[in-house]
């Protein structure tokens, strides 16, 4: 009996070990096989591959475009028809005036209304000094500006 014990762990090393296997070991062990990060240089630090020479030229020169802001400043008109050249056909032309109240026109009433009795309401509406007169391309009808 007691003979019997002490034999039963010899038998178990007289084996020989597994053989290695290095997928076993990968497997096993995964951070052991791979390979270490690279070295941190810092923030400004770039990797290798992007130090490496560019695969086309860079341009000789840097052509820097300027676009021109296509912006359109309203001619100065006057009470009466003028000769100018219009910015939209860049046509020479005279102006249309078309004369309308403004709101000014409508504060105008209302004061000689308060002041000078409801009589005198119409009178802006006739006196075209107290009217705005608006411009006009008579070729292709742009609006050109107004006069008040
Ligand atoms: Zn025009």
């Amino acid at each position: 009996m007691e003979i019997g014990k002490q034999d039963q762990p010899k038998a178990v090393y007289d084996q020989p070990p597994p053989a290695y296997d290095p997928q076993q070991a990968f497997h096993q062990h995964p951070q052991a096989v791979r390979e270490p990060p690279p070295p941190y240089d810092g923030p400004g630090a770039r990797p290798a591959a992007a130090n490496a020479p560019f695969p086309f030229p860079p341009p000789a020169t840097t052509t820097v475009i300027q676009q021109s802001v296509a912006f359109v400043e309203p001619p100065r008109v006057g009470s009466e028809p003028t000769l100018l050249a219009c910015p939209y056909c860049h046509a020479t032309i005279l102006t249309r005036v078309e004369v309308s109240p403004s709101s000014n026109t409508h504060i105008m009433a209302m004061l000689l209304g308060c002041l000078g009795g409801i009589l005198c309401i119409w009178i802006p509406y006739v006196v075209d000094s107290c009217q705005s007169k608006k411009h006009f391309c008579p070729r292709c009808g742009a609006y050109l500006g107004t006069y008040n």
